[in-house]
């Protein structure tokens, strides 16, 4: 099929064959696993475990609060030592509750019934999948059953898998491509996709055949492998429609805007596992990764391992290891110590070499070369992006598409001056989301002390009302009495007033 071109991108080196030669490891369990309850987009899951609770593999011990949330299930059976807040990797300051649990409980797996997609209703598919917890694995986090419940014409999956180092989906296709495909049309049949397009870089040549042969094996021609150029950042969702459809997506806009959705294939699997084999997600496959490990590899990780543990399973750090990053070096967070836990978003564990970080160049002027603006991919300005940041303007910085920014790192790379463009950024969209947050809280208090100063002046006018009336009935009483004994005297032998005229 033709292909398109998206603007801007880089080709980079892809680092991928370090980690792909073993195939997919198992990690073993550690002794504690931290479940995160924040490890999608949107609000926190609530606990539904307390310390001391014995727990089931795939028992359900958070429930997700509201539409953009989703549920947490534990990855082994074991003991709650502990449910209590944690720092988060990806959000540097903040912290959200996590399960603390020790494996070990002599309990069954918990398990939800089988279900056949081909027969069952896409509501009740939608339905699994969000009881099964699935979640984008491609990093977003977004609640999977909800980016499903809009009809859609074409189903991109996505493994595409364009940012160096990074190379679970790889793995993950070349041995398990026949359950990405089933996961595909299982997710077309719920969006009603009459198309389902499997996109894979064509340096990945193992997963391409495999991903081939299933959908061969699938025999209704509904999915088609297409092997895309290997130019990052092409696993952005708008970059691979573009390069697919050549159609764009609106800024500001959603790719169900065009008709399209685009779903990463580890989560195209997740889903065919909650449904057919009613798994909810609890474990995912992470690359860990760089010359800063000694055996690189691409492993099967329980939700909540932490880093640490991970590293010790790829063989433990090398004396070079000089950098810890949780994603890839382009798109991934520095961690500053590896006690963090693994989510359901996380892809990449990558230690870097000391050789391979090298110092930072020390930031210069802008020459308004205008380099920066010719490798982002969204079309964006970004030196007048980070003029209006860096002057705090937040209303100018989202005119000029600030959060249309995928945070790729291409400026930073293609900056003369070594300006760190894209960790503005992401400071100033942090800083925003955290105004807004903080104004709608201050609104909603707002709200609730109008209403509760409603509700006083409301019940003094009430009291107030009791007491007149009240008053008022008193002082009838009164009326009425006085008038009884009026005519009690007047009644009474003797009295003149009582005589006949
Ligand atoms: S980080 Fe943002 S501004 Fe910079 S190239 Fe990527 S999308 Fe464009
Ligand atoms: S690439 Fe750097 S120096 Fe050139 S215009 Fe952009 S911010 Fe300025």
């Amino acid at each position: 099929m033709p292909l398109h071109e998206f603007h801007g991108g880089l080709v980079l080196a892809g680092h991928k064959a370090e980690s792909t030669g073993r195939g997919l490891q198992a990690c073993a369990l550690p002794a504690l696993l931290r479940v995160s309850l924040l490890q999608h987009a949107g609000t926190p899951a609530g606990a539904c475990v307390a310390a001391g609770d014995t727990v089931a593999a795939g028992q359900r011990i958070g429930i997700a609060q509201g539409e953009l949330s989703a549920d947490v299930h534990s990855p082994c059976a074991g003991r709650v030592v502990a449910v209590e807040a944690h720092a988060l990797a990806r959000f540097p300051g903040l912290e959200a509750g996590h399960v603390v649990i020790e494996p070990g409980a002599a309990l069954s797996p918990q398990a939800l019934p089988a279900m056949d997609w081909q027969a069952s209703d896409p509501a009740a598919l939608r339905e699994r999948i969000r009881a099964a917890g699935v979640v984008g694995l491609g990093g977003a986090g977004f609640p999977t059953a909800g980016k499903l419940s809009v009809a859609r014409d074409l189903l991109v999956l996505n493994g595409a898998e364009c940012e160096p180092w990074i190379a679970c989906d790889d793995a993950l296709l070349r041995e398990h491509a026949d359950e990405v495909v089933l996961g595909g049309r299982l997710m077309a049949r719920v969006v009603g996709a009459g198309r389902v397009l499997l996109a894979i870089e064509d340096t990945m040549p193992e997963a391409l055949a495999a991903a081939r042969a299933a959908a061969a094996a699938a025999g209704d021609g509904l999915v088609e492998v297409v092997a895309v150029p290997t130019i990052y950042p092409e696993g952005g969702e708008r970059q691979l429609i573009q390069v697919l459809t050549g159609l764009e997506v609106p800024r500001g806009g959603l790719p169900r805007d065009i008709g399209v959705i685009v779903q990463n294939v580890a989560t195209a699997r997740a889903a065919w596992r909650a449904v057919a084999l009613g798994e909810p997600l609890s474990a995912r496959v992470v690359t860990v990764t760089g010359r800063g490990v000694a055996r690189p590899g691409n492993f099967i990780v329980p939700i909540g391992t932490s880093v640490a543990h991970l590293v010790e399973q790829a063989g433990g750090y090398t004396d070079s290891a000089a950098r810890l990053l949780l994603g890839g070096p382009m798109m991934g967070q520095a961690l500053p110590h590896d006690d963090f836990p693994i989510g359901k978003q996380d892809n990449c564990v990558l230690v870097l070499s000391a050789d391979e970080c090298g110092e930072r160049a020390p930031e210069m002027p802008c020459i308004r070369c205008g380099d920066c603006a010719s490798a982002c991919p969204a079309q964006l300005l970004p030196q007048q992006l980070l003029w209006h940041v860096r002057a705090d303007n937040a209303a100018r910085a989202q005119d000029q598409g600030l959060f249309d920014c995928i945070e790729c790192g291409c400026c930073d790379l293609a900056c003369p001056s070594h300006i760190p463009l894209t960790q503005a950024f992401r400071r100033a969209k942090f800083e925003i989301r955290v105004r807004a947050v903080e104004t709608e809280r201050a609104l909603a208090a707002r709200d609730r002390h109008d209403a509760r100063k409603l509700r006083h002046e409301r019940e003094s006018a009430e009291l107030a009302q009791r007491h007149e009336a009240r008053r008022a009935g008193t002082a009838g009483a009164d009326a009425v009495a006085a008038a009884l004994e009026r005519a009690r005297v007047k009644r009474a032998p003797g009295h003149d007033t009582d005589a006949s005229p």
